[in-house]
């Protein structure tokens, strides 16, 4: 096989297809190599929609073939190691490839492990998670059978995650399903999150607070899973309240949904490409590395202050290919990405509050009306119209 490649991509995710595709639509002579271990390629963002028996699993997933860009050559492996100074990556396989030029998208790390017990009880004992494919399916289950006086826990951690808003949209969802059923306020749910506040962005915040106080949520900030015990149903937190002090407290659940603690993936944290909180370390507005100018970064493993989302994908590659081609032509880098991401806060079924904003968290709307209003509209978008994208423009890179 080929070890040198002109453009050198490290994952096929969303960020490295759309990538891919977008530069080969303007240079179709461009020699580009994937490097990705998965023969799957999943829409991520409809796991939310899974979980709530809305949407189909099967719809989630193509194979990796079929959506990589046709000219495109797949490594299948992973990368492990990076020697920048030569332009060189080696793979699990204990393969070397050489680039001209490099681009960074390996995408998130989910660290289950990082919750005690957690691995173990993982789809059995009330315990899911919409953050894994093949257990969103068991959250929907779990939501069924909640009865009067089960309690539902939902949890967020304190460390970045993707998709910000999935630990709360799910729980709107299942306090929705419970209200069609006659067992709200029979049924106690609860958001349990590490962090603070409920959403970072005011506007949006007081919407989702008129939800919480509506299907009655309890919430419980700056309570962060440490540990499961699912034979016995119970959930341990670490608590720290007004003046720092820690204390552990453990909560019984009849269903938890856990959204696990997340990094930049072991081989970004550990290599010369990351900066001190291990993400890819790029410039903010260029994307350009910020040590080594052949090499870019795009999507949820950048430094890039963003809200990690598909949607700051889409807005991301555009900017990254105008100025990877610009590097290549010997030009100033043109372009700027202005930290855009949106979230799709399902309040309920057939309700959405579409939350889109920048770095300095103004929100940046698309639509002519107040976004932060809970529509059917934009449920419509999320569930019709923005998979359809996925897979026909945004991943054939004309979106
Ligand atoms: C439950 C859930 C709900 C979400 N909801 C939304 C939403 O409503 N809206 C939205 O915009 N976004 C949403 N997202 C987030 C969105 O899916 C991600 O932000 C997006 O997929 C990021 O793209 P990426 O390419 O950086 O990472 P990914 O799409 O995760 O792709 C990373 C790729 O890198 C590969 N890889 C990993 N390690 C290596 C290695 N060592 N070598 C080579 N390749 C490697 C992986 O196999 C994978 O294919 C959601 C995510 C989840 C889990």
């Amino acid at each position: 096989m080929q070890q040198h490649h002109q453009i050198l991509i490290i994952g096929g995710g969303n960020a490295g297809i759309s990538t891919a595709a977008q530069l080969l639509r303007k240079r179709p002579a461009l020699d580009i190599a994937i490097i990705e271990p998965s023969e799957k390629h999943y829409y991520q963002p409809a796991w939310t929609l899974v979980g709530a028996g809305t949407f189909d699993i099967n719809d989630t997933v193509r194979s990796e073939a079929s959506v990589l860009p046709k000219g495109v050559h797949w490594i299948k492996d992973a990368a492990t190691r990076f020697e920048p100074d030569q332009h060189k990556v080696s793979t699990a396989s204990g393969q070397e490839y050489t680039y001209d030029y490099l681009v960074v998208a390996p995408g998130i790390q989910l660290n289950w492990h990082l919750v005690k017990g957690l691995p173990e009880t993982l789809g059995k004992n009330g315990v899911t998670s919409n953050y894994s494919f093949e257990l969103a399916p068991y959250t929907y289950e779990l939501i069924k059978g909640l009865k009067a006086g089960d309690k539902a826990l939902f949890t967020s951690p304190g460390t970045p995650v993707k998709c910000g808003g999935a630990p709360q949209k799910i729980m709107y969802l299942a306090a929705d399903y419970l209200r069609k059923h006659g067992l709200l306020g029979k049924t106690s749910v609860e958001f349990v999150s590490a962090g603070s506040v409920i959403f970072g962005i005011k506007k949006y915040a007081d919407e989702l607070m008129k939800k919480v106080n509506e299907y009655g949520i309890q919430l419980h900030f700056k309570h962060d899973l440490v540990e499961i015990n699912g034979a016995a149903k119970t959930a341990v937190f670490k608590v720290t309240d007004t003046e720092g002090i820690t204390k552990l407290v453990t909560k019984q659940f009849d269903m938890i949904h856990v959204v696990p603690p997340q990094s930049a993936p072991d081989f970004i944290r550990n290599s010369p490409l990351a900066n001190a909180a291990g993400w890819v370390d790029v410039n903010k507005a260029t994307l350009q590395h910020t040590l080594y100018p052949r090499i870019f970064g795009i999507g949820d493993a950048t430094s890039t202050p963003n809200a990690k989302t598909g949607a700051a994908v889409r807005k991301q590659a555009p900017v990254l290919v105008k100025n990877l081609l610009a590097l290549i032509d010997g030009e100033p880098l043109p372009a700027t990405y202005n930290g855009y991401g949106s979230c799709p806060l399902v309040v309920g079924y057939g309700k959405l509050i579409l939350a889109e904003f920048d770095y300095d968290n103004k929100p940046t709307e698309t639509f002519p009306f107040d976004q932060s209003k809970p529509r059917w509209t934009m449920w419509a978008l999320k569930k019709y119209v923005l998979p359809w994208m996925y897979w026909n423009r945004i991943l054939k890179g004309t979106a």
